[in-house]
């Protein structure tokens, strides 16, 4: 990547981040930070697309949030144009469109006359995508002319205000308000003195596209106070215009089946994306904390052992996904490639190991119907292991019962630790945070192995388990996951029949279905 001497100048990429929705983010947008060599963001990005930055990439937050050290505009100028004369690619992230209502024209402006290179990549605004997030749609045919985006930074009463307020309460146009929470009361009432109905469909969007999106419905009369009545805080938007009305039928997001619901994560960072997507996909606000963390095992004697003679096995068993992948690439890493494990027979506990299997262009042999060692001891009942070799390719401390159930069907079984599972002590200060107060804890913990929760315990402190025990409600993947939650006294509330991370979410799924048409029907009953 070019790295620019003195002489050279980097580029500033002005960068809309949409509107909260991670996935509202451009591709444009994304490519460009994947290679940023310093990140300048707000607080209305959303920090999960710092993901996408690499490791060493520098981040500057500049912010205003209360209490919190801000940069004024010029010196945010000012930064932009030192990081230019340092790095190649600068990147500075803003909410929405960098040109609405984001002062993203000023700071290009700055680089202009600082002669410093720069490219606006444009975002999704939240005036057009909180809108549709709320079933709201900024337009439709016969019911208004035009789309108007307000500031409602501005004090509506101040004389020669920047604002046609009679032009705007006489057009028939959606407004939408940007910035507007402060003045909300102003701002309705500076409609209807210059003639719009105090019977005009009005709406507050706070956090749009975001899992605590919240809407309030109302009219110009009556919706400042409504949002007076819930502390309605920024960031939010003010719609006013008869297509608010059509939120009855148009709300999607809403009604998704896990909308609202904080679920925690705490599957190692690589593996958590796959069950937070899934859970993202159903409305949930997915908080990823990994408790754990996938390293080398203490020793690699005994698996060094066995692939030094692999036409040695008869039998070579999976447990887990991370078990087929840690083999495959030490086996790999000795040299040689899947040829050596030619007539080898597998075995795998599951779906998801199967499924790692495939990966590099294995078919286990044995897969039991139901994904624990028990299961795939009975499946070993129908085969003969007398005097066969079993390497079972595995964490460094994991159940005894399979090897030892082996050894007594006559194997010679020899336990390859591939793995080790530790605390992933990076999440400490974040476990912290979250379970300070009760009333920041999620709605639900997932836990998808017995380590999960042993290190998750670890994590928060042994003596809080009692109270967010009480407090959250927990998923386990299965049976011995489960009953290692209840060691540490966990009630499990859902478990599905398939111990898989889709049927994890489905479980999920269905039982906050129940849980709303069980309230719905306790609302008729009293
Ligand atoms: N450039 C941004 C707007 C920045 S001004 C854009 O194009 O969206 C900040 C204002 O934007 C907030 O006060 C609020 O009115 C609005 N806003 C930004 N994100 C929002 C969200 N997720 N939900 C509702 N309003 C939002």
């Amino acid at each position: 990547m070019k790295s620019p001497g003195k002489s050279e100048t980097g580029t500033v990429y002005l960068i809309g981040s949409g509107p909260g929705d991670p996935g509202l983010l451009t591709l444009k947008g994304q490519a460009l930070l994947k290679k940023a060599d310093v990140v300048i963001y707000d607080n209305l990005v959303n920090s999960e697309l710092l993901n996408w930055v690499p490791e060493h990439t520098e981040r500057i937050y500049v912010g205003k949030k209360a209490g919190q050290h801000t940069l004024r505009q010029e010196k945010i100028n000012q930064l932009l144009i030192e990081k230019a004369q340092t790095r190649a690619v600068v990147v500075r992230l803003k909410g929405g469109d960098p040109y609405i209502f984001g002062r993203g024209g000023e700071e290009a402006l700055a680089l202009w006359e600082a002669g410093i290179p720069f490219e606006v990549v444009p975002g999704i605004t939240a005036g057009a995508a909180a809108l549709n997030y709320a079933g709201i749609p900024a337009t439709l045919r016969g019911m208004d002319a035009s789309l108007t985006f307000v500031t409602g930074h501005e004090d509506p009463a101040k004389e020669n205000s920047d604002i046609n307020w009679k032009a705007l309460a006489a057009e028939k146009s959606t407004l939408v308000f940007y910035m507007g929470v402060g003045q909300l009361p102003k701002i309705t009432a500076q409609l209807i003195t210059h003639g719009k109905s105090p019977q005009t469909p009005a709406a507050v969007i706070r956090n749009g596209t975001l899992p605590d999106q919240n809407v309030l419905v109302g009219t110009l009369e009556t919706i400042s106070d409504r949002a007076k009545a819930v502390r309605l805080a920024p960031p939010a938007l003010i719609v006013v215009g008869e297509v608010v009305n059509l939120r009855e039928k148009l709300s999607w997001f809403e009604k998704k089946p896990l909308f609202g619901k904080r679920i925690l994560v705490t599957r190692a960072q690589g593996q958590a994306g796959s069950l937070a997507d899934l859970l993202r996909e159903q409305g949930a606000a997915a908080i990823v904390l990994p408790a754990i963390e996938i390293v080398d095992p203490e020793s690699w004697k005994s698996a060094d052992e066995v692939l030094a003679h692999p036409e040695r096995i008869d039998w070579l068993v999976f447990t887990s996904a991370n078990g087929v992948k840690r083999w495959m690439q030490r086996l790999f890493d000795s040299g040689v490639d899947v040829r050596a494990l030619g007539k080898i027979q597998i075995a795998s506990i599951g779906a998801a190991t199967s499924e790692a299997l495939k990966n590099y262009g294995l078919i286990p042999d044995l897969q039991p119907a139901s994904f624990i060692a028990e299961g795939l001891i009975e499946a070993f009942q129908t085969v003969s292991l007398k005097n066969k070799t079993v390497v079972l390719a595995r964490a460094e401390a994991a159940r005894d019962v399979l090897p030892e159930t082996l050894k007594q069907m006559g194997a010679i079984v020899t336990v390859a630790p591939v793995y080790r599972t530790i605390l992933n002590s990076r999440s400490r200060e974040m476990a912290a945070h979250l379970f300070e107060k009760p009333a920041a804890f999620p709605d639900w913990i997932t836990f998808t192995s017995s380590s999960t929760v042993e290190k998750f315990v670890q994590l928060i402190g042994a003596e809080k388990i009692p109270q967010v025990a009480s407090a959250v409600k927990t998923a386990c993947i299965g049976p011995i996951t489960q009953k290692t939650a209840e060691r540490f006294g966990f009630h499990t509330t859902v478990m599905p029949k398939q111990f898989l991370i889709p049927d994890l979410v489905k479980a999920l799924v269905s039982y906050e279905m129940g849980a709303k048409t069980r309230k719905f029907q306790k609302g008729k009953i009293t």
